[in-house]
């Protein structure tokens, strides 16, 4: 038996005005290439750096949400290599004084345990065509916080929630959209394989990997070419791998740098950024209710923990389902078993998100609070979410076409009749005890009162007319 285990770098876009060492709009996605550009961020001879308060207030939001050490004052540094999207040849980043050190983030019952994050600017882009190459500069100098994990996950699925976690996070905090399609966010896996209980193995490196799925199918390639080579009584070797979307296979990179090659050194252009501990509390202060607490909230308030789950770590069903706590009409669980089974499932068939569709929280929780009291079938209202959800008040709709559960047993009994003599064959196997039968009975029941009949008494109705139960 062989585990895995799984390391995460994780870089992650800041959604800053402006780039993180010059006044260049940082929203370039979809603009024309290098419009996005001044001299700092083309790294022009004398132009000089300058810190991005925003940039620096967003690292600090997240390190304080991860509970990570935070030093009293910022130091950059340089880490030099040279690649034709890095005009200045250096990289500003940072070295032995992080942001961030520490901390954790909580993921189900376990905690993965944070090692440092950094603010650092991501280089430009290079675009490959056939015989020639293109830069542009747009996103050259764009705040990046690069987040690193200690090697706490055990499984692809593990590190693939890891994500979506921190993705939920930074995207409740406010700082990043963290979109992978968008490059906003992209994860580097270092994955190596041991028996439990032994030391860690030798670790390889997956790079730019941009999406959830990648870093899923990437390390269940790795773990089992890994777990191929110990069987074999062989030893892995450490390198640094690409993967290929298209045959879902790692590939050996260049050779990678040692830290020593990046010849690290402080920025002489960028004096320390002190930490005020006053500056510290009021981000503190500011930092909205975070994933993890919001689900302990709607355990508390009887949601099943895994749909709290679900609910807390999808931002926009989290603002919806706050809204419509505050209406107060439905009961929690409910209100999170429409969001989560019927409302996604129809906003997945149409391809909206929850803001593009009419849907209120109001709406919803008025159709549910309908159902709730019994008022209209469950049938009926799955009928009419797709109207609810596009803007259309549930108590109308019912009014209007008259939808109210019929649980009048006298109305029901002629439909009853109607349905024993329409379907023998269906009835007579019932009377001799096979109640699978029974189904078709009710289905033909409710579709004959469009849905209306309150099932169990229709249920109720047809064993006694069978003279059964
Ligand atoms: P390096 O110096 O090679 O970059 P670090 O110690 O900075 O290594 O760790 C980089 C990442 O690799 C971290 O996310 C860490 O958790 C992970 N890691 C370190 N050792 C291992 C290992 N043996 N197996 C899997 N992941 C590892
Ligand atoms: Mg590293
Ligand atoms: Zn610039």
């Amino acid at each position: 038996m062989y585990e895995a285990v799984i390391g995460l770098e994780v870089h992650l876009h800041l959604k800053t005005r402006t780039k993180a060492f010059c006044g260049c709009e940082a929203e370039y996605f979809g603009e024309e290439p290098n419009t996005h550009t001044c001299p700092v961020c083309l790294g022009l001879p004398g132009a000089l750096p300058v810190p991005n308060r925003q940039a620096v207030e967003y690292g600090l939001r997240l390190a304080l949400a991860l509970g990570s050490r935070v030093p009293e004052r910022l130091v950059f540094h340089r880490k030099n290599y040279f690649y034709p999207d890095l005009p200045k040849n250096y990289q500003i980043s940072q070295y032995d004084l992080p942001l961030g050190q520490g901390g954790a983030l909580p993921l189900g019952e376990r905690s993965v345990r944070i090692k440092r994050l950094h603010l650092e600017e991501d280089a430009g882009k290079s675009l490959h065509l056939e015989g020639r190459t293109l830069l542009d500069l747009n996103r050259a100098g764009s705040p990046l916080i690069e987040l690193v994990t200690e090697p706490d996950l055990r499984t692809p699925e593990e590190a693939r929630l890891f994500l979506q976690h921190i993705q939920a996070l930074v995207q409740t905090l406010g700082i990043s959209d963290a979109s992978p399609e968008e490059g906003k966010l992209r994860a580097d896996v270092n994955v190596s394989v041991r028996r439990p209980g032994e030391a860690l193995g030798t670790k390889v490196e997956i790079k730019n990997l941009n999406s959830f799925k990648s870093v899923q199918r990437a390390l269940e390639y790795e773990i089992r070419r890994q777990t191929e080579i110990l069987r074999r009584g062989e030893r892995v070797k450490q390198a640094t791998l690409g993967f290929e979307e298209g045959s879902g296979k790692t590939y050996p990179m260049r050779t990678k740098e040692e830290e020593a090659d990046y010849r690290y050194f402080p920025e002489p252009d960028l004096p320390p950024v002190p930490i005020p501990r006053s500056w510290l509390e009021e981000v503190r202060q500011s930092l909205p209710e975070l994933p993890w607490e919001k689900a302990g909230r709607y355990q508390a308030l009887g949601i099943r923990a895994k749909d709290a789950e679900a609910l807390a770590y999808t931002p926009a069903m989290a603002r919806f389902l706050d809204r419509a706590l505050e209406v107060g009409l439905a009961s929690p669980q409910a209100l999170a078993n429409w969001l989560l089974a019927d409302v996604a499932g129809l906003l997945n068939e149409r391809g909206l998100s929850l803001e593009e569709s009419g849907l209120t929280p109001e709406g919803l929780s008025r159709l549910v609070a309908l159902f709730e009291r019994g008022e209209i079938t469950s049938r009926v209202a799955k009928g009419l979410l797709p109207e609810v959800l596009e803007g259309k008040d549930p108590e109308a709709l019912v009014q209007e076409r008259g939808l109210r559960m019929v649980a009048d047993e006298g109305a029901l009994k002629g439909v009853v009749e109607e349905v024993l003599k329409a379907m023998p064959e269906a009835a007579e196997s019932v009377r001799q005890g096979k109640l699978k039968a029974l189904d078709a009975l009710v289905g033909q029941v409710m579709r004959r009162t469009r849905g209306q009949a309150q099932p169990d008494l229709v249920r109720r109705l047809l064993l006694e007319a069978l003279g059964v139960g």
